[in-house]
């Protein structure tokens, strides 16, 4: 459907659990947060049947997201029941990577379209320290294992921090130099943890591909659910991408509504508002109710963000940390 400024909204983004086995210092404190308990989580009949609704209103694109989805048991269950829904397109997977390898004949099987797998450092130290304690060869093999599925879309996800070397971003994209995956660099966003490790702004990191593997070529069409721009440096077999929310706001194409692991919709990323659906599920709402809800809520999305402002204090903006929005 159609929001009050016209754009069409086809993409949920689905946190499936605020639980991770990690806890990357710009998404989640050390402590981690308070998790919310497994009967305030949505289950994978809500989630379906929220989607099933969805799909009236034009959702044909759903990503599974958390916290670390694959923490979550059963998963595949899920992606099968939402495959199986008319009208649903496409769904992927975004993940640390590190419990992919032993999910992922029951996930393809259950017809996973993609997977984006976070990874900023090729370094095994600063991966560790990155991560609080996560241990890079495991997303590695979470990688190799992916790869070994040509059907499968396979992204590599980094978000680039002024802590890091820039060597690292030159290492990272280079493995889509023989591999048949992008690699993607997201600008941080100022969300929670996130707020404390300013943004290496993609043209930085472009510059630096540039200068080691030569100019790009820019790659034309659409890839993926979102706003990456994608590039392709000479003889390599995979697409590099950059994801610059900050540096250049693409709110007016925004496709894309999230739901939380708690059952709320959220219009827009930075802003913390939404609609309650869990309550409206547990209430015994009709899907016409649920879904007059959704459509209200996707009607009324926010123009855009304001993360270039300095309002991030102001009440209607999101305090979640990111694990607990979806990312
Ligand atoms: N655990 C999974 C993972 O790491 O891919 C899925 C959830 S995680 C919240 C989704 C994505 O959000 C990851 O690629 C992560 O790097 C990114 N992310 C977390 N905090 C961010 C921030 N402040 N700005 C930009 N991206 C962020
Ligand atoms: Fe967990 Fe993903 Fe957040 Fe890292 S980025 S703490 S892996 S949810």
């Amino acid at each position: 459907m159609t929001d009050q400024y016209g754009r069409d909204i086809r993409y949920l983004r689905i946190s499936v659990t605020d639980r991770c086995n990690l806890r990357c210092i710009y998404c989640m404190p050390e402590e981690g947060v308070p998790c919310v308990s497994h009967s305030d989580i949505l289950t994978y009949d809500e989630i379906t049947r929220i989607c099933r609704i969805g799909t009236e209103l034009g959702i044909s694109r759903i990503k599974l997201t958390g916290g670390e989805p694959l923490v979550r048991r059963g998963l595949p269950d899920l992606l099968r029941m939402l495959k199986a829904l008319p009208g649903i397109e496409q769904v992927t997977l975004t993940t640390n990577g590190t419990l992919l390898k032993e999910n992922l004949g029951a996930l393809t099987d259950a017809g996973l379209d993609g997977v984006n797998i976070s990874i900023d450092t090729p370094d095994a130290a600063r991966y560790e320290q990155v991560t609080r304690g996560g241990k890079l060869s495991d997303a590695l093999v979470g990688l190799e294992a992916a790869l070994t599925y040509p059907a499968l879309t396979v992204r590599l996800n980094c978000v680039p921090m002024q802590e890091m070397p820039e060597e690292d971003y030159i290492r990272l994209a280079e493995l889509s130099r023989e591999k048949v995956m992008d690699v993607r660099f997201i600008e941080m966003m100022p969300l929670g943890q996130g707020k404390a490790f300013p943004a290496v702004r993609g043209e930085r990191v472009y510059r630096l591909l540039k200068e080691r593997f030569g100019e790009a070529g820019k790659c034309e069409g659409t890839f993926g659910n979102g706003p990456a721009v994608y590039v392709r440096f000479p003889g390599f077999a995979g697409k590099t991408g950059f994801i610059d929310a900050l540096s250049h706001q693409f709110c007016s194409a925004c496709n894309r509504v999230r739901l939380t692991s708690e059952g709320i919709l959220k219009p827009c990323l930075q802003y913390g508002t939404g609609t309650d659906l869990r309550l409206l599920l547990r209430s015994g709402a009709g899907d016409d109710e649920i879904k007059a809800a959704m459509e209200q809520t996707i009607y009324e999305k926010p123009a855009c963000h304001q993360f270039a402002k300095d309002r991030q204090e102001a009440a209607i903006f999101e305090t979640r940390d990111m694990s607990q929005i979806g990312g």
